[in-house]
């Protein structure tokens, strides 16, 4: 492996756009066979032939993270096409804000499923098989939200939170052989506000944006350095977020 990503099988789930996207298209740049899951089969259709047209190694199956047997099937699927996986990119996840007092109790539980169940799914799922390799690097992607709190954010930040103890809690037991990486971006210029049903927070978050939030690439070129360090070097986390973010 030339540059330490050249070859490596990786897993990325929300792969379909913002930051997973802008990942995928930047490791299979750089020689990685990518592996994509998410729930737009379009997308996820038009990344793998973008990838493809540019003479890089993917495949890709629909994948909701909320269901743990679609995380199985896609390391299945890994392992099937490509015979091994060295790193396992647990990045999908979705923002709702809203102040408490609306009492939003779907969205509270659609966040806790794909932020915080999704990632243990992923790691359920890709575990197992790093033990086995004896090597294996996971990369959750957290929030700067995670780090700080601030109004509207209160479940969407424990979520964040909960990535960043769950990762701590896996590295400390991960022993030599695994890699275990935070990725905890600040505003970040994706789709993610998107299906927000809070309309007044929608438009403030578009705002945000539109403001000062840097491109998904500036992450993938985080998540690209976490995975391209000598073996035994781990980094633990990095906060990505622009420099005009308080
Ligand atoms: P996007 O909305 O552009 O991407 C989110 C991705 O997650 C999509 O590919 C979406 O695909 C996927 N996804 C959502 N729900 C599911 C599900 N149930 N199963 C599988 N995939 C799912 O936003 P970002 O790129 O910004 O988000 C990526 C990560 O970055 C998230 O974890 C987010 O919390 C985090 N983040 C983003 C910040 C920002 O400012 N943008 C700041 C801090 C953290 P599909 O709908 O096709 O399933």
């Amino acid at each position: 492996m030339e540059n330490n990503v050249t070859g490596k099988v990786v897993l990325i789930t929300g792969a379909s756009s913002g930051i997973g996207e802008a990942t995928a298209l930047l490791l299979a740049e750089k020689g990685a066979k990518v592996v994509l899951g998410a729930r737009r089969e379009d997308r996820l259709q038009a990344l793998a032939a973008r990838i493809i047209a540019a003479g890089g190694a993917v495949i890709y199956a629909v994948t909701d993270v909320k269901k743990r047997a679609d995380l199985t099937a896609l390391v299945s699927l890994a392992l099937a096409h490509f015979g091994r996986l060295d790193v396992l990119i647990n990045n999908a996840g979705i923002a709702s804000l809203s102040p408490m007092d609306h009492v939003t109790v779907d969205e509270w539980d659609e966040m806790i499923d794909v932020n915080i169940r999704g990632v243990l799914h992923g790691i359920a799922a890709g575990l197992p098989v790093f033990r086995q390799q004896k090597s294996g690097h996971f990369i959750n992607v957290a929030s700067t939200a995670g780090l700080k709190i601030i109004p509207n954010m209160g479940v969407y930040a424990a979520t964040k939170s909960a990535v960043r103890f769950i990762s701590e809690g896996l590295r400390q037991e991960a022993g030599p052989d695994l890699r275990v990486t935070v990725i905890s971006p600040g505003y970040t210029q994706t789709e993610l506000g998107n299906g927000m049903s809070n309309q007044e927070l929608r438009a403030q978050t578009a705002a945000g944006m539109e403001k000062m939030a840097i491109a998904p690439g500036a992450i993938a070129a985080g998540i690209l350095y976490a995975i391209e360090q000598p073996a035994a070097v781990d980094v633990n986390e990095l906060v990505i977020r622009p420099t005009a973010q308080a």
